[in-house]
């Protein structure tokens, strides 16, 4: 497999052998790859298929390899409030530790708080998922003012006529208010009589 393919397959896992396990030793990484999958939280991420920019250093030290850098992309989102495209850029820096399998590292830290390089290779996938949804916002806003949607005919407020509002009620609420309307006026008819009945 060309190294082109193995890249458009895994485009988080960098082969790190030009590093020699020197430590001391640096390569740069600035490349442009394609998103396997959407990455960012549930409002708002980088989607599947759109540019990541990988712009790494790799520097090789004792017990590993640490990676340095940013990685960077676009975002497409939708606002929580009244739920227009919220569209962005999301810049996050890394600075993690990938261990050489039999390092001390490796051996005296519980795995799930440690990076591992497997057969060369180092996958920084799970490194930028967790970076990107701890940068970008829970409820992504289109403004920080926006109003949201009305409550009643949910049309968004900030395109609404100044002051909207409904003098309408709810149909729900108008048959109950038909109801009590005529009951009422049964009462006053009820009371009208009683009064004439008593006078
Ligand atoms: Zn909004
Ligand atoms: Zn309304």
């Amino acid at each position: 497999m060309t190294q082109g393919a193995q890249a458009q397959r895994d485009p988080f896992v960098l082969d790190i052998r030009s590093l020699g396990r020197r430590p001391g030793t640096m390569e740069e990484i600035h490349r442009t790859v394609v998103a396997p999958n959407r990455i960012g939280v549930e409002m708002i991420a980088i989607p599947a298929d759109s540019d990541v920019d990988l712009d790494l250093r790799l520097e090789s030290v004792s017990e590993g390899v640490l990676v340095t850098g940013t990685v960077s992309g676009e975002t497409e989102g939708q606002c929580v409030r009244c739920l227009e495209p919220v569209d962005g850029t999301v810049t996050v820096f890394l600075t993690e530790l990938y261990a050489y399998p039999d390092s001390e590292t490796e051996q005296t830290t519980d795995s799930e708080d440690i990076h591992r390089i497997v057969d060369d290779r180092i996958d920084l996938e799970q490194a930028v998922i967790d970076a990107v949804a701890l940068e970008l916002p829970m409820s992504p806003l289109c403004s920080e003012d926006c109003a949201g949607l009305c409550s009643e005919c949910g049309v968004r407020l900030a395109v609404a006529e100044p002051g909207h509002s409904h003098e309408i009620i709810d149909p729900r609420w108008a048959k109950l208010a038909d109801k009590l309307g005529s009951l009422e006026q049964k009462e006053s008819q009820d009371s009208d009589s009683g009064e004439r009945g008593s006078a």
